[in-house]
């Protein structure tokens, strides 16, 4: 057996997609792009969505659409991937690292709270893995204190909290398509928000600060006699960050089948679930509900992390850690002031096979190896 930790789940949905691009010998920002756009628009449900090649693009263009002065600070979990906290750093901002909660592993509200100062501008909050940041309280406690709200979904692509989906309880929404992550474009990702007038900029933005796009002026180009077809306008430093129709094409199959692979991750989970629900060393890392949601990975806590990763590597289970403390890296460490809880639990988290794909036989050969772990402790 050898089973992987992450894998995209594509096939010949994809593939037909990709040969529409291949036909039309457009492989850049064009039409597949803003169908890409309009149709995650409408399945999202918010009223602008822009498409780029990273959520890390997302990050950096949601807090850029603010304008906020240098030296100002915005919140993030201590727990995450790297990005939510580099866009900070891009846009000449202080990450400030609030706690996680023991149980949840979900940004703590209370230590946001302790945190907070009146640099402080915007929070960051993250769905880790997929578990849904309680986005009302989130939201009040946010308008108390006058910050954005900027959510990173990049692991929770069709998510839903109280019946509306993650992505639009924020001011701004950014999810991530890279290939490991819920759905996938190879990489990818997208800005979503209703307040069109903040995030429409980022449209030139996204693609060096040029107003219209090459596809629109190409098509000016065949309808029209206008000699200046060719003209664009610069007026906001921009960056290389678009999606293009390769990438788009991908995305647009991928998201015809987002809520069966999420449905078919839960089923998996559940599955794990209830093969470990008897075992005295092992626990799920945070409480999942397998009757709804996204979740990205499927985490368990163990007390003999290392010994346990070894254990399943030589079985050939490849697994993970989501995600060691972001205060204790080097770029980091100097932004920390106190962040215990992530520092603690993060010690006994490891991920295991969490993809789409992966059959019974492969679940109930990783159960029976923790269940064997289990028994020898
Ligand atoms: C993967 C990830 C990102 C970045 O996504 P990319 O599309 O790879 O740039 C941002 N935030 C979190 C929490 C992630 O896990």
């Amino acid at each position: 057996m050898n089973i992987r930790l992450f894998k995209p789940s594509i096939g010949n949905e994809e593939l037909e997609n990709i040969k529409q691009v291949f036909e039309r010998e457009w492989l850049g920002l064009g039409p597949m792009v803003s169908q890409f756009e309009k149709e995650w628009n409408d399945y999202i449900g918010s009223k602008m969505s822009i498409g780029l090649n990273s959520a890390t693009a997302a990050l950096h263009l949601a807090l850029m659409a603010y304008k906020f002065p240098k030296g100002k600070k915005v919140l993030v979990p201590a727990i995450t991937f790297a990005s939510t906290a580099t866009a900070v750093l891009y846009n000449d901002l202080i990450p400030v690292f609030v706690d996680v909660e023991k149980d949840t592993v979900s940004m703590d509200l209370k230590d946001l709270q302790r945190k907070y100062d009146k640099d402080c501008v915007a929070v960051i909050p993250v769905h880790n893995g997929g578990y849904p940041v309680p986005m009302d309280k989130l939201n009040d406690l946010a308008k108390s204190l006058n910050l954005k709200v900027i959510e990173d979904c990049a692991h929770s692509a069709g998510g839903v909290y109280k019946g509306k989906k993650l992505g639009t309880w924020g001011d701004i929404g950014c999810f991530s398509f890279e290939e490991k992550k819920c759905m996938t474009t190879g990489d990818g990702g997208m800005i979503c928000s209703d307040d069109v007038e903040l995030i429409n900029p980022l449209r030139a933005q996204r693609w060096v600060g040029i107003d219209k796009d090459t596809w629109k002026r190409t098509q000016n180009a065949e309808s029209n006699n206008d000699a200046m077809h060719w003209h664009y306008e610069i007026a906001l430093l921009g960056y290389k960050y678009n999606m293009n129709d390769v990438a788009a094409a991908i995305g647009l199959a991928q998201l015809h089948k987002l809520e069966k692979m999420n449905a078919q991750r839960r089923r998996i989970f559940k599955k794990y679930i209830e093969g470990i629900s008897g075992l005295k060393t092992i626990k799920p890392i945070f409480p999942y509900n397998t009757e709804e949601g996204a979740y990205w990975f499927f985490g368990i806590r163990s007390n003999h992390r290392d010994e346990l990763i070894i254990h399943l590597k030589n079985k050939g289970i490849a697994t993970g850690v989501h995600f060691y403390p972001l205060p204790m890296q080097p770029l980091f460490q100097k932004y920390d002031k106190s962040t215990p809880v992530a520092k603690e639990i993060w010690k006994t988290f490891i991920t295991l096979p969490s993809h789409v794909d992966l059959t019974d036989e492969e679940i109930n050969y990783v159960i029976d190896a923790l269940q064997a772990f289990d028994t020898k402790k």
